[in-house]
């Protein structure tokens, strides 16, 4: 962490610290050390051993990194580094103030599991707080599927669904929008890099190419969901029965045609717009 508290209770920067002073986490209130370096980013640790609900350790160089490009991104002024939100015992690494009020942003540079993601994202409705989650290295390097993007995605009526990347290297904010997916679970969306006050700069369209192997795999699977009774497949027969159609016989177009519904509603509900 970029922050830590000293024993009168001031917020202290981890760069502006010293060596003499003893420092507290604001959640956990145990001892944390300073840490700082010629390679390493000034910040806080916890002593090895410690058990905190609050801070997720250890940090990573990219965490740490990025959350202070996006406190520089935002504007100092306007963001507040890894405030302790006492009642929900969450800290965001920002919260950036807008006309419209505080969001809270979380830099998501390791994997996180289905629940933590819940309950984080359930702490900030308690507060009526939105969270925007900005995705790290990791995941802008392997995002390809549907499965992937879907607990991260978030609609706009101007960008369609979409995800938000922050680039260390390059300390910019990149979108992928309009994002859409097809049967088969691969996604298309186009490439923006945001350069902050409204602007921005565009950079590709990635269009959603299946291969005809993909479409084949999908066939193979289809053809195995209906004899194994899988739920999914089976949902998708009967939704063909009732338009007088059959899952088998579905051309390739319908399989490969691309939509953006399909993070919405219900599996049955996305073939109507398509088949
Ligand atoms: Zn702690």
């Amino acid at each position: 962490m970029l922050t830590a508290i000293n024993q009168s209770h001031q917020v202290i920067i981890a760069a502006a610290a010293d060596r003499q002073t003893l420092y507290y986490c604001p959640g956990c209130r145990t001892k944390v050390i300073l840490r700082r370096g010629q390679r390493v980013v000034a910040h806080f640790a916890h002593q090895s051993g410690s058990h905190c609900a609050v801070s997720s350790e250890p940090e990573s160089q990219q965490h740490l990194t990025g959350k202070w490009q996006m406190a520089h991104y935002f504007g100092e002024d306007r963001v507040e580094l890894e405030p302790y939100l006492k009642t929900i015992r969450q800290r965001p690494d920002l919260i950036v103030t807008q006309a419209k009020g505080q969001v809270p942003i979380e830099f998501q540079c390791s994997a996180i599991s289905p629940e933590k993601l819940t309950s984080r994202n359930a702490g900030y409705q308690q507060l009526a707080l939105k969270p925007v989650w900005v995705l790290g290295n990791q995941y802008y390097q392997h995002m390809t599927r549907q499965v992937q993007v879907a607990p991260f995605v978030t609609w706009s009526a101007a960008w369609g669904w979409y995800l938000l990347f922050w680039r260390t290297a390059t300390a910019t904010m990149e979108l992928w929008c309009q994002i859409q997916t097809d049967l088969l679970g691969t996604i298309g969306y186009q490439r923006y890099r945001l350069l902050g006050a409204g602007q921005y700069e565009f950079i590709e369209n990635k269009a959603i190419r299946a291969t005809t192997w993909q479409v084949n795999q999908l066939r193979q699977q289809i053809v195995h969901g209906l004899r194994y009774r899988t739920p999914k497949y089976m949902q998708w027969q009967n939704f063909c029965y009732s338009h007088h159609r059959l899952l088998q016989t579905i051309p390739t177009s319908v399989l490969i045609s691309q939509s953006s519904c399909r993070f919405l509603v219900t599996q049955s509900l996305f073939f109507a717009t398509v088949y």
